[in-house]
């Protein structure tokens, strides 16, 4: 059997050629890291939660008409997803302060924001993702105003359906980051949900005791990273309430 090609790996994730043009293997690893990779871990099982709960969002998001990468789950660590020509921006969407925008701008964390608040960060390990304004992304060319449009009301309509989703399951959006791709049908392109969303990528802390559900567990060592995406899990029905988490399954051997 011959060995895929691997197209490119990530902290997180890595990306494998597709078994068609046009797409790729997404594989989720257990490597947990923070502060630009300078706190690392490796978390058994995570690679696995993250894949179902990213499936579970990618697919609640397209049942609602916001277009994403994703096509199927192939196993434990693994989906299937549409090649996109990545648009080198973190879009974050902020319900409640917390984390950066509580440092730089010494907001308590917890307080509720009186909107949604979008931020752009730019997309280089080197520099550590830091904050652009809208002016340099287009200056910069890493987007059109167009991409930029696009970008700000998709974001708005993740955040909006994403806050019911958790509200409806006792969690509390607090905020999250997305990765935009684009994709060309014939002479036109559109903008497409990328990467992943999970507990790595957003904040979510429950309704009744705020306690935190996301990686700010490992990044703050609160306790186990695995039993808090656990429990989103079974929160958000892709796990039984009395399941231990899906731990098992294919494992990458380097
Ligand atoms: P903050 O700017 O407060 O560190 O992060 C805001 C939100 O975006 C948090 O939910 C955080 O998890 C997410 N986020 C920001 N940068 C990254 C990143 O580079 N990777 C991931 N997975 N999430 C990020």
């Amino acid at each position: 059997m011959a060995r895929r090609r691997m197209v490119y790996e990530g902290k997180a994730k890595i990306l494998y050629e597709g078994p068609e043009p046009g797409t790729y293997i997404q594989y989720f690893k257990d490597d947990a890291t923070a502060f630009n990779a300078e706190k690392k871990d490796v978390i058994d099982g995570k690679g696995v939660l993250n894949n179902r709960i990213s499936e579970h969002i990618m697919t609640a998001l397209g049942g609602v008409g916001v277009p994403t990468h994703f096509i199927r789950r192939l196993n434990m660590r693994e989906q299937l997803i549409r090649q996109v020509e990545i648009i080198p921006i973190e879009i974050i969407v902020r319900n409640v302060a917390a984390g950066t925008i509580s440092k730089r701008l010494g907001i308590e964390e917890g307080t509720p924001l009186p909107r949604p608040i979008v931020e752009f960060c730019y997309k280089d390990d080197n520099l550590g993702d830091p904050l652009v304004a809208e002016e340099h992304i287009i200056a910069f060319n890493w987007a059109t105003q167009q991409d930029l449009d696009d970008m700000i009301a998709l974001a708005l309509r993740v955040n909006d359906f994403l806050s019911g989703l958790f509200y409806g399951v006792g969690i509390k959006l607090v905020d999250f980051k997305i990765e935009c791709g684009r994709i060309y049908e014939g002479d036109f392109q559109r903008l497409v949900v990328a990467d992943e969303i999970s507990p790595d990528s957003c904040r979510l802390w429950d309704v009744e005791t705020g306690q935190k559900l996301d990686k700010d567990v490992f990044r703050r060592d609160l306790g186990n990273l695995a039993d808090a995406y656990t429990e989103v899990a079974k929160r958000l029905g892709i796990m039984p309430q009395n399941g231990t988490a899906p731990t098992t399954g294919p494992k990458l051997v380097h």
